[in-house]
């Protein structure tokens, strides 16, 4: 009973941790937020409640970002920038694939289209400012 009260609460926590940041943070990241607050916490243990919550739909990933899986507490249907200089992983609000873009790929291919997501590749505003020549 210890030990199952002590899983949900890490599971708790791991959920609410990814929910408090807009920044997509990487299973890494997380473990080192929590680590200090749960000195037993395994790397592990954060990767599977991660591929659970992906499982359950509760998070979504972003994908692979300069080799590390990002991964998104808001599953509302929003658009993503990443920098490809920095890594940062930011939110844009809003669908950029119109409905009848959908319903001609799923016509044309006879699929049935479930959802779609576009995402923009480039540099960040910070990023930019950083580059500008003195
Ligand atoms: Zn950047
Ligand atoms: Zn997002």
């Amino acid at each position: 009973m210890e030990r199952k009260q002590n899983f949900s609460r890490k599971r708790e926590a791991i959920l609410g941790t990814i929910r408090s940041t807009v920044t997509h943070p990487t299973a890494e990241w997380v473990y080192q937020t929590l680590k200090p607050d749960y000195p037993d916490l395994s790397l592990g243990t954060v990767y599977r409640n991660l591929a659970q919550f992906k499982n359950d739909g509760v998070i979504m990933s972003v994908g692979i970002v300069n080799g590390q899986e990002r991964y998104d507490g808001n599953t509302k249907p929003h658009t993503h920038f990443v920098c490809s200089s920095c890594g940062a992983v930011i939110d844009i609000p809003g669908e950029f694939i119109p409905k009848e873009v959908s319903d001609e790929v799923a016509e044309k291919h006879h699929f049935k289209v479930q959802s779609s997501e576009v995402l923009f590749h480039g540099v960040c505003s910070s990023c930019l400012q950083r580059q500008l020549p003195l």
